[in-house]
């Protein structure tokens, strides 16, 4: 609360937002940064739009780099770092999804060059300074200032091509960044107030982006929530909810997107009562609720009405492996393990796994 006073420092990215914003702001973007040699960052699928977007400063690209591949093997990150060299690149731009820009973030780690971001997905990594690697099976991951992109150009109409599925799935990633950022160990009243506005963007555009994959406005509204999501996802960090879904997705190999859906409204249900109630209304109202009323239960009802399974018996987890998972999670979580505002239990944790295993929460 504001009375027990609060820590905010805010990214120092400059966001250019708007429809047709990567055609007609990109070049004025890159003149701004000083980019007179530039690396094209893309995976080869969302290479051709990179070309297009890059046709007005074509002659200042000096390099096109597109073996972009998820969670970022160090071969690739080499690979662009000897390109960046090769090339003598003074600006990375990136366009697509968090795979792509974690490419970009890693070659920024090494050799300092400032980032240009155009997010295709809503995955929110242009907002953070958190760099990801991965060595065989072995993920590390860490933060540095100098991987959070300078610029970041969102473009709605970008995402059209986004199909139903990878939407939806991105669009409950960035719902699962803001509706942590409520309770995260960084939380403050501006968190707060940027995850409830994205919550907001989020319910308000998701249903509509599946209806109409080229509603420009169902597409703005989610792109606006994601991009506040993982600014207040940045500051608060992670909590109760992506450390337990870490660790049953490490575990249990469910697929992410849907494990995160399905978790989300049970943790919110279990913080609710030690969420301050001006912040349960907003969150409720946000969630097209009459406000004052359980927040999990409209975020269910949001999952519903978006196709995702109803709980994690759906998506491969048994129910002979509750016990280990509640373990697992336990561990991880309770009994003090993380700073969180509601005290954890391992019965907590028990009745939780459970709980997401069976189903939806319910009125
Ligand atoms: P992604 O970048 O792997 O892209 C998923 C797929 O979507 C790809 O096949 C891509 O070609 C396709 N795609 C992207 N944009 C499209 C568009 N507009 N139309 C059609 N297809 C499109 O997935 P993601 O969900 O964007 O990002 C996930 C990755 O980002 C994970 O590795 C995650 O760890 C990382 N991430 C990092 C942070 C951070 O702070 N460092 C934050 C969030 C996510």
């Amino acid at each position: 609360t504001r009375s027990e006073g609060f820590t905010y420092t805010s990214t120092r990215s400059r966001v250019v937002f708007g429809v047709d914003a990567s055609r007609e702001r990109l070049a004025a973007e890159v003149d701004a940064l000083g980019g007179q040699r530039v690396l094209v960052v893309a995976g080869a699928a969302e290479m051709p739009l990179a070309r297009e977007l890059a046709e007005p400063f074509a002659d200042r690209v000096v390099g096109w780099f597109d073996d972009v591949r998820q969670h970022v093997p160090v071969e690739c990150a080499e690979a662009a770092r000897a390109l960046a060299r090769d090339t003598s690149a003074d600006l990375l731009l990136s366009v697509g999804g968090g795979s792509t820009t974690g490419t970009a973030k890693a070659v920024a780690l090494t050799d300092r060059l400032p980032v240009l971001a155009v997010p295709t997905t809503y995955a929110g990594s242009e907002m953070t300074n958190v760099w990801g690697l991965t060595e065989g099976a072995r993920k590390t991951t860490g933060v540095d200032d100098v991987v959070a992109p300078r610029t970041v150009v969102y473009d709605p109409a970008l995402t059209v091509g986004l199909p139903p599925g990878l939407s939806a799935a991105s669009g409950l990633n960035a719902m699962a960044h803001c509706v942590e950022a409520l309770w995260a160990p960084g939380a403050n009243p501006v968190t707060t107030l940027l995850a409830v506005e994205a919550v907001a963007g989020l319910t308000r555009g998701l249903p509509g982006v599946l209806a109409d994959g080229e509603d420009l406005t169902a597409r703005s509204d989610v792109l606006y929530g994601a991009w506040l999501a993982g600014t207040a996802f940045a500051t608060a960090g992670s909590g109760l909810h992506h450390k337990t879904c870490h660790v049953l997705g490490g575990a249990f190999a469910l697929p992410h997107a849907e494990m995160h859906a399905v978790v989300l409204p049970h943790v919110l249900a279990f913080q609710t009562p030690a969420l301050h109630p001006a912040t349960v209304d907003r969150l409720s109202r946000a969630l097209q609720g009459p406000g004052a009323e359980r927040p999990a239960e409209l975020l269910a009802d949001l999952d519903d009405a978006l196709g995702i399974p109803a709980g994690l018996r759906d998506v491969g987890l048994r129910e002979e492996d509750l016990p280990e998972a509640a373990t697992l999670v336990a561990d991880v979580v309770a009994d003090g393990a993380i700073p969180n505002p509601r005290p954890i239990s391992r019965a907590d944790v028990d009745a939780l796994v459970r709980a997401a295993w069976a189903g939806r929460p319910r009125r």
